[in-house]
């Protein structure tokens, strides 16, 4: 007879590699500081140049508002399912007078409230046939939907900033132009404020004719084939969409990150430590120039591109659930860090780990480690488990006890005792649990029906151990994916000198920043807004990296409508700058 491994000691391996410090034969602490080190390593590497890993692209966005601003923009919002068109309203805080008022201000300061604005948006669907036909006829349908819009909702009292004056617009006529920032989440090599070249599609995109092309003109070129007057002025990252509309409505920011689909981050950088801007201004002959634009703000918003941290290199702590998402991803080796944390892939890591306990002993029900050692189509399938279902796993147990959902710390995970969730199943059976189980038994009832409604088994075959089993590996994969996002938020705090390592004494925080700083930090994604207890591990996570002083001065906010009206607030820069 061969000798199984115990399920108890499957589940211990499995938790073990999950923790940082496995790959590190350390700490947690170790492990993040180690890793929070290398990203700001390779923040360096990608400021000077081009690589394989984080591009850290320049922005052109010179500075951050600090919600005085007004005006009224028109916004385009491209980057998923969905294509959004907005009017948005800057109306500045009410008790100042000032319009177009300067972009500097880079952190939130207590006397000033934030800006406030009105919105007024309608979507449209875009379709595979669209998103894979020419790019002219995805261009067409762009400029045709903000006409559409433009229709519906007409401009009612045109601001001075709504319009810029004819002889400032191609498009003539004797007419003015509508400005129109542009937010478009693919990677783009941005040039001004006003052009960049597609890099690449992602997100299903693979519109012929496009990639290397400037994306503001092939819009632009849409809008005048069409006689429609708009003239786009800004293009916009959503991390950067979410850094400036975050500064406006809290008066400061210096990071925008998303925790959605995908992960990024943007923030605000010293433009004397971006030699690659230096190199791009002179490689398009604009060196004559540049002393003016420096003149004009020491700072620059670099969006980061963090999904691809680490895609040459191997330090991070990779389990071999890790290598088989990676492995049969359409992507291998690329947005290597994005793979650890982001709603894309969470359901599918889990959806790993789940298979391979089912396979665990094949074919031996009597044997078997999870739901009988039965799959269903919704595990069988890659992509088959939805991050949200995580989610609701997660809500499921912290609503079975009085419907509030409580804080959930890091330690509150043991591995799930076999022997005792085996007992507890046996007596909920025989129904003559004491007291404290029936409270444990009332969360794990309430996580086994989402289970069973959500990866489609029959009742019969999910049992309270499976549901255990469940919410423990859920809270693991997603604590995990928590820790490595307050790594990179980590990580910007100690590149702009705000932050040292506490677990290095030799590493020092810039003076130049007061030490009572509120530092501001706008976000935005499912992930981070829905997933239980996401902010609490980020949290954790930054204060074992950078100590809890620095981190209580952290204000995280979401970035309402980041990319409306983030857009809004880079056209009016563009209109300044002229
Ligand atoms: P996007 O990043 O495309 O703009 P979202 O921020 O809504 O859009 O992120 C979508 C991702 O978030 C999907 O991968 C989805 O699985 C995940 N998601 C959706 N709802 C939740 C939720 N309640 N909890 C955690 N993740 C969620």
């Amino acid at each position: 007879e061969p000798v199984l491994p115990s399920p108890q000691s499957i589940l211990d391996d499995i938790h073990a590699r999950f923790q940082l410090g496995y790959y590190y034969h350390s700490s947690d602490q170790i492990a993040l500081t180690s890793l929070t080190q290398v990203f700001v390593k390779e923040f360096a590497q990608g400021l000077e140049k081009y690589g394989e890993d984080m591009a850290m692209v320049p922005t052109y966005v010179t500075g951050v508002p600090d919600g005085s601003e007004t005006g009224t923009f028109l916004s385009l919002d491209l980057g998923g399912t969905n294509l959004r068109v907005c009017q948005v309203t800057l109306l500045g805080n009410k008790s100042s007078t000032s319009s177009l008022n300067d972009i500097h201000t880079l952190s939130p300061s207590p006397s000033n409230r934030g800006g406030e604005f009105e919105l007024r948006q309608q979507k449209y669907k875009v379709s595979e046939t669209l998103k894979g036909g020419e790019a002219s006829v995805l261009f067409d349908y762009l400029a045709d939907s903000v006409d559409a819009f433009l229709t519906m909702h007409p401009p009612e009292s045109p601001s001075p900033e709504m319009h810029l004056s004819a002889s400032e617009t191609e498009i003539g006529h004797g007419s003015a132009a509508i400005p129109l920032g542009l937010t478009f989440s693919f990677p783009v090599s941005q040039t001004s404020l006003d052009s960049g070249e597609i890099l690449t599609w992602t997100k299903g995109f693979s519109a012929k004719n496009a990639i290397g092309k400037d994306v503001v003109r092939l819009l632009q070129d849409a809008f005048d084939r069409k006689h429609i007057h708009v003239k786009c002025v800004a293009l916009v990252n959503d991390t950067v969409g979410a850094l400036l509309s975050r500064a406006y409505t809290s008066g400061g920011c210096i990071l925008g990150a998303i925790f959605g689909t995908g992960t990024n981050g943007a923030y605000v950088e010293k433009i004397s430590r971006i030699p690659k801007l230096q190199e791009q201004r002179q490689a398009q002959g604009k060196g004559a120039s540049r002393g003016k634009q420096e003149e004009e703000g020491e700072y620059m918003v670099v969006n980061t591109e963090w999904g691809a941290f680490n895609n040459s290199r191997t330090h991070l702590p990779t389990t071999p659930y890790d290598a088989t998402l990676d492995r049969t991803s359409i992507n291998p080796r690329f947005q290597a860090f994005e793979k650890f944390i982001s709603g894309m892939y969470l359901g599918e890591l889990t959806r790993i780990v789940l298979v391979s306990l089912i396979d665990a002993f094949p074919y031996s029900s009597s044997n078997a480690v999870l739901f009988k050692g039965k799959v269903t189509p919704t595990l069988n399938t890659q992509w088959g488990l939805d991050t949200s279902v995580l989610s609701e796993i997660e809500v499921a147990w912290a609503e079975g006890v009085g419907g509030r959902a409580e804080v959930v710390l890091e330690h509150d995970n043991p591995v799930p005792n076999w022997e005792s969730l085996t007992a507890l199943q046996a007596s909920h059976i025989s129904s003559d649990a004491n007291t404290q189980d029936k409270r444990l038994l009332t969360r794990l009832e309430r996580v086994r029906q989402v289970v069973v409604s959500k990866l489609g088994y029959e009742d019969g075959d999910v049992g309270l151990r499976d549901a255990a089993i469940l919410r423990w590996a859920s809270h693991l994969i997603a604590r995990r994916a928590a820790l490595l996002s307050g790594v990179a938020v980590a990580a910007v705090l100690v590149q702009t000198g705000r932050a040292g390592y506490i677990a290095d004494s030799h590493s020092h925080i810039n003076n130049e920043y007061p030490k009572d700083e509120k530092i501001g930090v706008g976000v935005d994604g499912s992930l981070i807004q829905f997933y239980p207890h996401f902010e609490t591990h980020m949290r954790s996570s930054l204060r074992t990296v950078v100590g809890r002083e620095v981190e209580e001065r952290v204000v995280i906010g979401l970035a309402k409508d980041g990319s409306g009206v983030g857009a809004a607030l880079c056209a009016l820069q563009a209109l300044k700058q002229g």
